[in-house]
Order: structure tokens, then sequence, then C-alpha cells
């Protein structure tokens, strides 16, 4: 087995492995494929390199589907992020090293000039000397430009190498944190950006807002139309919000037909208006099945909202508001919006 030995050479050469690898085996080279054989031939995770193993022995039994799975049962978000910083890390330590190496070249022809520089000092040289001198102080000359060109060269090709790593790890971030069927950020996603809420709250004092949103007898609509147009609801419910984002709004879904939007800078009264409008929206649309003109049922959603208590609120205490808030609003017949305020 292929084991990865902590240097950056080797972790590099692990990524042309890969590559050849994913080439051989028809295995999509998305970096979350990337990512996971890397964790494969590191070996540090003995059940998710038996259950690789198992799945390599059938040669179906390895695709894009799988290794999602894979990653969601095997790694988090977190691990990723620093499984690239170490490489990235690793890559950069070699540089350094490099450019100490090229920097005692460096030091050491400045020397042999020096040397040059003092023997021209002494007097009545004949001219076979100062032939030799000249001589030997081009070719330090000579020396300096060579490693100074593969210095820019070495140079350049390791900072290619870091922006590969970089949109690596930026394109499989983005991929884990993205619902698929809407394209809109999922719960893990929800986690991150609420943390980050929390802590800049914190710090700048600003006030912010939760909403969350459920589709009224989303059951229903499934039983009667299928889930095939179940999930083209989802779909268009979730562009509906997208349409009239602002800039301080991030939308995410929480799990199944429920969504949470995060809202910077709003107060309670703005976030409920905000609420409002979108509630209103959906109510109002009349949407058709493809391919043909018959109408489908209207589609309603309940909202519940509160606002961030500065110091006393957790990411825990804002959901648990916001989503008593949208339990009360079901609970009174939905298609409404109720805030923190009036439970
Ligand atoms: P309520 O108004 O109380 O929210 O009623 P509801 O029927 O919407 O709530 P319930 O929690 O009983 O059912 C949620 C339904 O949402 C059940 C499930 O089939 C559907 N659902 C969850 N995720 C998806 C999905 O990804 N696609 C589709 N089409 N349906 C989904
Ligand atoms: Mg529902
Ligand atoms: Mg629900």
């Amino acid at each position: 087995m292929y084991r990865i030995q902590d240097s950056p050479e080797t972790a590099w050469r692990l990524f042309q492995f890969i590559k050849t690898a994913f080439e051989e085996s028809n295995i999509n080279p998305i970096p979350l494929n990337y990512y996971l054989w890397y964790q494969y031939y590191k070996g540090d995770n003995p059940r998710f390199r038996q259950e690789m193993d198992e799945l390599l022995k059938d040669e179906m039994g390895y695709n894009d589907r799988v290794g999602r799975r894979l990653y969601n049962d095997y790694f988090a978000v977190d691990s990723t992020s620093s499984e690239f910083d170490k490489a990235l890390r690793r890559l950069i330590n070699l540089m350094v090293k490099k450019l100490h190496s090229w920097n005692e070249k460096l030091d050491s022809h400045t020397q042999e000039l020096e040397v040059s520089a003092q023997a021209l000092k002494v007097k009545d040289l004949d001219i076979t000397e100062v032939q030799k001198i000249t001589h030997s102080v081009l070719h330090t000359a000579n020396s300096m430009q060579e490693t100074n060109r593969e210095f820019q060269q070495q140079m350049l090709e390791n900072t290619q190498e870091i922006q590969k790593l970089r949109q690596q790890l930026l394109a499989v971030q983005t991929q884990v944190l993205k619902d698929e069927l809407t394209e809109v950020g999922n719960r893990k996603a929800y986690n991150l950006a609420l943390e980050k809420l929390l802590m800049d709250a914190l710090e700048d004092g600003f006030s912010a807002c939760l909403i969350v949103t459920d589709i009224d007898h989303f059951k229903q609509f499934n039983d009667a139309y299928g889930h095939l147009i179940g999930d083209s609801v989802l779909r268009y419910f979730a562009k509906l919000i997208k349409r009239s984002q602002s800039d301080n709004e991030e939308i995410f879904r929480y799990g199944g037909e429920e969504f949470v939007i995060v809202l910077k800078h709003f107060t309670l009264e703005e976030a409920v208006k905000r609420a409002e409008d979108i509630r209103q929206k959906l109510s109002e649309t009349h949407l058709k099945l493809k391919n043909s003109d018959q109408e489908i049922r209207a589609i309603t959603a309940s909202f519940g909202v509160a606002e961030l208590r500065e110091k006393v609120d957790d990411a825990e205490s804002l959901f648990y508001r916001a989503d008593r808030a949208l339990y009360k609003a079901k609970h009174q017949g939905r298609n409404r919006v109720i805030s923190e305020d009036q439970l």
C-alpha cells in the first residue's frame, strides 16, 4: 500500500499518482475524488480504507455519488480544509528551504567576487594575472545569472502549484457546502455561517435576524403530484427567495422542505417584512406543469422570525425561538409569518 510520508515532495508526487490512477480507472477527476483518494492512500482512517478496498474490488463499486456519501460519513468540512492547508504548508516549506539553498549559493558567488576584488588591489599585477582575475569574475557572473534563472523558474512552478491547490480547496469547499437540489447553502454551510454571524455580531454589535420557513402540506403535495414535481417546487422556492436577496442575506436549505435565511443588519421588524414579502410572492405564484397547461395547486409556506440577542444568544437558542414562531404559524393555519414577539 502506497502511504504518504510527511514531505511536500511526496505529497505532490501523490497528487500526480492519483491523477494517473484516475485516468486508468475512469474516475472523475473532481476535487472531491482527489480528496478521498488522497485520504485512501494516506491510510489514516482504517474504516474508510476498508470500505474503499471493498468498493474497489467491484469495477462499478465507486462513483461520484458513493464518493459524496463516503465524504459525509468519514470526513467533516474542517478536516478538508486542514488537509489542504497542510499540503499547502508543506509546499511553502519546500519553497522556503529552496530559497535558503539559493541564498547560500549566491553568498558563495559573492565571496568569490570579493576574493577577486582583493586580488585586484595588489600593486604591480602583470597582464596574465589581470586576465586570470577577469576570467574568474566573468565565470562567477555567469554562474550567478544561471542560479538566478533557475531560481525564478522554480519559484514560478511552485507558485503555480500553490494556485492549483488553492483552487482545489475552494472547489471542494464550495461543493461540500452547497445543497445539490436547490443550489443554496446546505445545513453544514448554515452551521458555519451562524458561527461566523455570532462572532461578528458580538464584536461589532450589529443586529441580526433569522427566518425559518417551511412549505405547507408538502407531504400532500408530493402525494398528489409525485416527488419529482415536488423537487421542482423546492428549486422554485429557493430561486424565488434568491431573486430578491440582498447583500446582507444568506439562504440555506436546513433540511427537507425547510429553509433558513440569515439576515445581517436587520431589525426584527425589517426581517418580518422580508418574510412577509416572500410569503406573499409564493402564495401569488401560479405554477404550471411542464408540457401541459394544467395549473398546479397553490403553494404556501409558513415563517418564523427571531432576532439575535446580543451576549445571551447562541446558535441553538436563536434557532429555537424562530422555530417556535414557525410552529405557531403552522398552528394558526399556515401561510403566515409569526415573529418571536408574538409568542
Ligand atoms: P406542514 O405544513 O405541517 O409542514 O406539513 P408537511 O406535509 O409539509 O410536513 P411533513 O413534515 O409532514 O412532511 C414534509 C414532507 O416534505 C415529507 C417529504 O416527502 C417532503 N420532502 C422532504 N424533502 C424532500 C425533497 O427533497 N423532495 C421532495 N419532493 N419532497 C421532500
Ligand atoms: Mg412542511
Ligand atoms: Mg418540515
